[in-house]
């Protein structure tokens, strides 16, 4: 169990383009944090070797209180042995990021920053529903600097409605004037259920979209950026260590309502309702669901997560009846451009990247 995933679910409002679950009743967070703890606790015992990564996911981790967040450590470095480096991450919105909850964070053992940006533009930022300014945005992140926070990891999105190539560069480039070590970069998803989905119709088109994700590409590579994730640049050594887990198919703990967990043969999923949660937590049970991977589901996701990253599909982790196969339907892709085979790993080419959907859809059983 290498990694430990703690899921708050707490925003005070909700983004226009976002379906993931999240509550605004923030009146929860303490009794939620409780429950945290609780489970914590419980699931003590799945946990075998030294705790390499903790990932502060949500909703808004940092809408939590810092002595919640204090609670919460104390339990984590009570229950389990973390690596002395571990990476702790905590993701961040720019309005919670003020100069004294900063410096309370600098007590804690977070050392890094993960600050959903989004846009370094006002219009886009109220269109996507976001809270912050794109000055805050710039404050937050030089402060945070400042105060001694030395791997700070910025969220960019793209694709948004009639978004002009212009205010997409700008945001580009007021990303990598704030110095920071690495930067996250997704296509707007119009989910069926969200306010954008009405604006789906003003989508800009897909040479576009492939145009921003090449100067964003090409303009972070040039700053010296490694493109080491489909959607994450970082300066070398600042790969996030827990999503590169994630992708190398390393077991990790999911903590919270609605967090999955992996244990190297089962995955399980708690439920994605916070009463539910709490209550049956408190009752000394953990609510989860649970499925465990037949060999063709593991084939299906490490083809599906090991070709987002750079380093591509070790062939020699794929199972022996299945690398004949594997290598016959790549041979086609390899012939087109889109695939190439280094040593043992297949790879997307720059070209592959825009059409790694179908790639991986045709590679998998
Ligand atoms: S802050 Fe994140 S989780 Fe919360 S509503 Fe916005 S996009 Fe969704």
């Amino acid at each position: 169990m290498a990694g430990i995933y703690l899921h708050i679910p707490f925003c005070p409002r909700r983004c226009s383009y976002c379906d993931f679950y999240s509550t605004t009743r923030l009146q929860d967070r303490e009794r939620y944090v409780d429950a945290l703890i609780g489970e914590l606790a419980l699931r003590q015992k799945e946990c075998h070797e030294r705790i390499r990564t903790v990932y502060l996911g949500g909703g808004s981790p940092s809408t939590l209180e810092t002595p919640d967040l204090e609670r919460l450590f104390d339990a984590l470095l009570r229950y389990y042995d973390l690596e002395p480096d571990a990476e702790i991450t905590i993701e961040a919105n720019p309005d919670d990021l003020h100069l004294q909850r900063l410096k309370q964070w600098k007590q804690l053992p977070l050392n890094r920053l993960s600050v959903g940006i989004q846009s370094f533009d006002d219009g886009e930022l109220q269109l996507l529903g976001r809270r912050h300014t794109a000055q805050a945005a710039r404050n937050c992140i030089r402060q945070a600097r400042q105060i001694g926070f030395e791997n700070i990891s910025i969220d960019l999105m793209y694709g948004l409605p009639s978004q002009h190539a212009d205010t997409w560069n700008y945001s580009i480039g007021q990303a990598l004037a704030l110095h920071t070590q690495h930067i996250s970069a997704y296509h707007l998803s119009y989910e069926a259920g969200t306010a954008m989905y009405r604006k789906r119709r003003q989508a800009i088109d897909e040479e576009q979209s492939v145009a921003y994700f090449l100067s964003l590409r090409h303009q972070l590579q040039a700053a010296g950026f490694e493109h080491y994730e489909i959607s994450n640049f970082a300066l070398p050594g600042y790969e996030s260590r827990h999503n590169s887990a994630y992708w190398n198919g390393t077991p990790y703990l999911g903590i919270g309502a609605a967090a999955h967990s992996y244990d190297g043969n089962t995955r399980s999923w708690n439920v994605s309702d916070i009463d539910r949660y709490m209550q049956s937590i408190r009752e000394g049970k953990r609510p989860f669901k649970s499925e465990t991977l037949t060999m063709t589901d593991r084939y299906n996701e490490t083809v599906m997560l090991s070709l987002r990253t750079a380093k591509g599909i070790d062939i020699q982790k794929i199972d022996k009846d299945k690398q004949a196969s594997l290598l016959q339907k790549a041979q086609t892709f390899v012939q087109q451009g889109l695939l190439c085979q280094k040593n043992n790993f297949l790879i997307l080419t720059e070209k592959g990247i825009f059409v790694s959907d179908s790639v991986i859809r045709d590679l998998m059983e």
